[in-house]
């Protein structure tokens, strides 16, 4: 915990806020600043011209002394694609990730020529930091990707609280469910503020647990000649895994090859083809 009882605390958002997409937080205790997430946002039909659209940092630019770690909380286009980006102008800065988060990062950055230049620092769930003075820990989250945390930036007022995008999904596919009791912990020591993840917040009820989107793809995949899925890496492991135990094809169309690569690392049983946006387009087959 912080030595100080009365540090300044500053919470503000670079991206992310009544949008979606360019999620990035920026926590300020006295001199030392946190990022939480730099992603990136897909261009409206207005924007004509434009590939991505990245949070500004000019804030950051003008105080990069005062960084002391980029934390990110799950592999989402909307949380690390512009994190190529932003390093250009901030590689003395460590950023933090989970294992599945970092493999989709450093292929980002492979791609931009920046991978051997930046401090990737490997993080889990139970990982606990002291970075100046600062204790920061992490808790595991459900969403529609594997490996997401959530992050507690403990000062003397209480906790910070990023949720990171998350649900409560009590029959997760990978069997890990979100780490209810640390939340409670964290609740109980006194949380200075909540950074949730908002989406469908206003919509009643409760959003259905990931196993239930296979059961569904089973009618989907089964019947027509061909079916889509969102670009979500567990529902298209799921879509690929149904479709594997039929004569289907399976073909993955994303924004960002390096994303279509790092799902061939682990679907190399069979052959698939990847269709970028971008110029790359592969072939991977095996
Ligand atoms: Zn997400």
């Amino acid at each position: 915990m912080s030595k100080k009882k009365t540090e300044n605390v500053s919470v503000f958002a670079l991206g992310g806020v009544g949008e979606i997409g360019k999620n990035m937080y920026v926590v300020e205790l006295d001199d030392d600043i946190f990022v939480i997430d730099a992603g990136l946002m897909f261009p409206g039909d207005e924007m004509l011209g434009i590939d991505i659209v990245i949070p500004d940092i000019t804030y950051l630019k003008e105080n990069k002394d005062r960084i002391r770690a980029i934390f990110i909380t799950h592999g989402h286009e909307d949380h690390i694609g512009g994190l190529s980006y932003v390093l250009r102008d901030l590689k003395h800065v460590p950023v933090y990730g989970t294992k599945l988060t970092l493999g989709l990062i450093e292929l980002k950055l492979k791609e931009a020529g920046l991978l051997k230049e930046v401090d990737l620092r490997l993080i889990d769930a139970k990982t606990k930091l002291t970075i100046a003075d600062h204790f920061i820990t992490f808790f595991r989250v459900n969403h529609s990707i594997p490996d997401c945390v959530g992050v507690c930036i403990q000062t003397s007022q209480g906790a910070i609280v990023h949720t990171g995008d998350f649900k409560f999904d009590y029959t997760p596919v990978d069997g890990k469910q979100s780490d209810f009791n640390k939340l409670a912990a964290i609740g109980q020591r006194g949380v200075l503020c909540l950074l949730s993840d908002s989406t469908n917040a206003e919509r009643p009820g409760q959003t259905g647990s990931e196993s239930l989107v296979g059961t569904e793809l089973n009618d989907v995949i089964y019947q027509p000649k061909a079916a889509s899925s969102s670009p979500r890496s567990l529902r298209t492991c799921t879509v690929y895994n149904k479709c594997s135990r039929q004569p289907r094809r399976t073909t993955v169309k994303w924004p960002s090859s390096a994303v279509a690569w790092s799902i061939s690392l682990k679907w190399h049983r069979s052959s698939i083809t990847f269709v970028s946006n971008r110029r790359h387009s592969s072939s991977f087959h095996k």
